[in-house]
């Protein structure tokens, strides 16, 4: 093991694609794990970002926010309950363990959370190149066999090999086809930046599309930036949703649940995913629900109403001119369509996983798989391949037809990030073996 030069190329055990929090995981696993065996045995490995430097959903860190997950299941603790990247160490090293405590918070706030997730990429910034968006992958032939993978960035002549890829590349932004984003037609994804960049009138008017967390909180957000602002919110649902994170339901979340799920039958995995959507999908929190509720009573009372809610609704179409967009609003049980003048629609319509056949792009030719054409990929995370690749290719979300609702969350990224570690390994230790007989 070890890292290998070619001239100015360098092999790396492992290198990961993307460094959002699941391949900071990994990469506190990693760290972890070559603090535990001798010299010889570790590995060596590197994270490519395309962000300039860490970051995780910056655009949406309102003021107020929490998380959606208690504390606990930081990057480490759920797989390693004494290592020193946990959300605890952190609180401990800025000096607030005891008025965390006092603070008797379960869900930290997303700024503090980001602010932990930080201080621990700074800590491994050792291990990671910014400002490096991988643009395609390339199999490396040796008598016949794809032994090392050639990582290719866009704009960089330079070479990044490995033995082992993790892509942990996330989600992107989803809006309907029509939407086209621009100074006047936002994504909820870059909320904060586009509010700082943007001059706006005293009292603007909102549009905001979406009836999901994000939806929820850009509404607060703009209600409580704006007080003259007018917000029309947009949804096709009768009212919002609460998100169920009751404890018998949460339990999916668990490590556990990932290979129940894994070895269920297809119509099984189907039905959990349909029953229990609501933990995550285009539903809110609770408390906020009613904070918003309560805000809309008080202008009902008021007689002076800032935030109009548009329920059974849909945006049809939008006309951005310089400085206004002007809306197609349609009514659905009535199917009329009403024209609306606003300063900027936000459109806080979710995310989809980054395709990693994308990301792959050469290197995809050479996966397996299944009749949907999605890679085949295993419990252990590892993407199952053509007979001549002998190198690993491990997936951090996107698999949430194959390991549950947790894919794309926070919930199971230590332990995941712990099951690859132990499947890297594992193969290197059989390799070794076939190797020496
Ligand atoms: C506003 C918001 C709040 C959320 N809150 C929670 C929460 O409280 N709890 C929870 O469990 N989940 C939450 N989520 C879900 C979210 O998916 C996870 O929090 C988390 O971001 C998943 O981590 P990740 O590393 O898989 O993906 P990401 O955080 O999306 O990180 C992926 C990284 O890969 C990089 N990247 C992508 N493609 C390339 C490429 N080709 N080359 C190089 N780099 C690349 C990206 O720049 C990014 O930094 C939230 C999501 C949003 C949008």
């Amino acid at each position: 093991m070890g890292q290998i030069s070619h001239g100015t190329e360098t092999t790396f055990d492992v290198i990961g694609i993307g460094f959002g929090p699941a391949n900071l995981a990994l990469a506190v696993a990693l760290d972890e794990y070559n603090r535990s065996v001798a010299p010889d045995q570790r590995l060596s490995y590197r994270f490519l970002e395309r962000q300039a430097t860490f970051g995780w959903h910056r655009g949406m860190l309102i003021e107020g926010t929490t998380m959606q997950i208690s504390f606990l299941k930081d990057l480490s603790t759920m797989r390693n309950p004494t290592s020193d990247f946990g959300f605890v160490s952190y609180l401990h090293a800025q000096g607030r363990l005891a008025a965390f405590i006092n603070h008797q918070c379960f869900f930290p706030s997303r700024v503090e959370f980001h602010d932990y997730l930080d201080w621990a990429a700074a800590r491994l910034r050792h291990a990671v190149d910014y400002g490096r968006e991988v643009v395609d992958v390339r199999p490396v032939a040796q008598e016949g066999d794809i032994t090392e993978l050639d990582v290719v960035v866009a704009g960089s002549a330079d070479h990044w090999r490995a033995r082992n890829l993790v892509l942990g590349t996330g989600l992107r932004p989803a809006a309907p086809a029509w939407v086209t984003t621009g100074d006047r037609v936002w994504h909820s994804e870059n909320l904060l930046d586009r509010l700082r960049q943007t001059t706006l009138p005293a009292a603007p008017a909102f549009v905001v599309m979406g009836a999901g967390q994000s939806a929820a909180e850009t509404v607060q957000c703009l209600h409580d930036r704006f007080p003259a602002g007018r917000i029309h919110w947009v949804f096709a649902r009768y009212g919002l949703s609460p998100a169920d994170d009751s404890p018998f339901v949460n339990a999916i979340f668990d490590p556990d649940a990932v290979g129940t799920f894994f070895d269920a039958s297809a119509e099984v995995k189907e039905a959990l995913l349909a029953y229990h959507r609501n933990t995550n999908y285009s539903v809110v929190d609770g408390d906020l629900i009613g904070e918003l509720y309560r805000r809309h009573y008080q202008e009902l009372v008021s007689g002076r109403p800032r935030l109009h809610l548009r329920r059974m609704s849909r945006v049809v179409a939008a006309h951005p001119d310089r400085d206004r967009v002007r809306l197609d609003i349609e009514y659905l049980p009535s199917s009329t369509v009403e024209r609306v003048d606003a300063d900027v629609l936000i459109c806080a319509t979710g995310y989809l996983p980054v395709d990693p056949a994308e990301t792959l792009a050469t290197t995809a030719a050479l996966c397996k798989r299944d009749t949907e054409g999605r890679l085949r990929v295993g419990l252990d995370y590892r993407v199952e391949t053509t007979g001549t690749m002998r190198c690993g290719i491990y997936l951090q979300g996107a698999t949430e037809h194959l390991h549950g609702l947790s894919s794309s969350l926070l919930s199971n990224a230590a332990v995941r990030a712990g099951q690859i570690v132990s499947s890297l390994t594992g193969r290197d230790e059989r390799r070794r073996h076939e190797r020496a007989g």
